[in-house]
């Protein structure tokens, strides 16, 4: 928390506004379309709430085709199942470890001729690093499929100038307690489109009509975020920028420790883009280093320092077996040499120097 966070949350409770809607609610929905870029946003209860709204707003239906990076964690295509839709999985890039545009078009043109139109693409911002946006964008208008972009891990993180979650038609943001801002748990969905972010808030509020009983017309969802959580996000809000300096700081850290020795990559940041940084990852390639990944792992975890692999690919995934994918290898490689390190802002001076004894410890 940077400090601020307990004078909004006493506002909520000093003016009654105790509910799901109130003002902290629109001021940080104000604030946070205007930080990302966007005309409209929605707050939700959580980034999982954001995509599926996103996916009922694209219209998608049971039995229908929807384009999801695979490299990425299983939240960006639960809710593909929650509509009864297939994902269809797309591998990375070695550039950004994001969706990988010629396999995209690959798959569109493949799921285009067994006569079957995608009815959106999900693509993924991961750990902070924005994918390829200008080649995915232009495909998705090419091809006429919605963009849907997970900027869960992105938020503060640009491309060309331009911030993550701002490309699509729709963004999702996410204010879970591990992501870079928090409001304990949360999320937003934006867009440019007002119509369709006040039909998300209609969704989000159990999709009540306008009549004076209670009316229904559709199913509805209890999806929005309180005034009370919201009040925490304005109060983070102030705090981000710092936020993503101390995480690039923390990349620095790791990058100036271990960039020397063979083998070793980072996530790398594609040109004229900018990384918010939120968790370092590096690959250990085990033909260059005697070291594998596993052996980093528990040499952390032998001093109660936690670090986790990147995330399984969702092809790879037993939930998912049946889904069909696209794949390159790419995924499946970064998964097996890949570690997120420690990268929590708290770390303190003591922190990393325990860290750093066992990076010189193994190396
Ligand atoms: C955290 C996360 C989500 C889900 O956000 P919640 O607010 O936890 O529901 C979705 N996608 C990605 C890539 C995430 O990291």
């Amino acid at each position: 928390m940077g400090g601020d966070e307990l004078n909004y949350i006493h506002e909520a409770f000093d003016t009654n506004w105790i509910a799901p809607l109130g003002p902290h609610v629109n001021n940080f929905e104000k604030e946070m379309a205007a930080y990302v870029g966007t005309q409209h946003a929605a707050a939700l209860s959580s980034g999982t709430a954001a995509i599926h709204l996103a996916l009922i707003l694209s219209n998608v239906k049971a039995g229908d085709e929807v384009i999801c990076q695979s490299l990425t964690f299983s939240a960006s295509a639960n809710p593909i199942a929650y509509q009864q839709a297939t994902p269809v999985f797309i591998d990375s890039e070695e550039e950004t470890w994001n969706m990988d545009p010629a396999l995209l078009e690959t798959a569109i043109k493949d799921r285009l001729s067994s006569g079957k139109k995608p009815k959106a693409v999900i693509v993924v911002h991961l750990y902070g690093q924005p994918a390829k946006m200008e080649e995915i964008t232009s495909i998705c208008r090419q091809y006429e499929i919605p963009l849907i972009e997970d900027a869960a891990e992105a938020l503060g993180s640009s491309y060309k100038n331009k911030r993550a979650g701002s490309f699509g038609r729709f963004g999702i943001l996410s204010f879970n307690g591990n992501k870079i801002i928090t409001t304990s748990g949360g999320g937003m969905l934006v867009s440019d489109n007002e119509e369709l972010i006040s039909k998300a808030r209609f969704l989000a509020t159990q999709a009540r009509d306008d009549a004076p009983h209670y009316q229904h017309s559709h199913i509805g969802y209890n999806y929005r975020m309180s005034n009370v959580l919201a009040g925490i996000g304005l109060g983070q809000l102030k705090v981000l920028e710092q936020r993503i300096k101390q995480k690039r700081n923390i990349f620095n850290f790791y990058s100036s420790t271990l960039s020397h020795i063979a083998g070793i990559s980072f996530q790398p940041e594609l040109a004229e883009t900018k990384s918010n940084r939120w968790l370092t990852a590096l690959t250990i390639d085990p033909a260059f280093c005697k070291i594998n990944r596993e052996t980093l792992r528990l040499a952390f975890e032998k001093e109660n320092i936690e670090a986790r692999p990147l995330w399984k690919p969702m092809h790879l995934q037993p939930v998912f077996k049946s889904a069909p994918a696209y794949v390159n290898g790419t995924s499946e490689k970064l998964f097996q040499n890949g570690l997120c390190l420690p990268s929590d802002t708290n770390m303190t001076a003591d922190d990393r120097s325990r860290i750093r004894t066992v990076l010189n410890t193994l190396f």
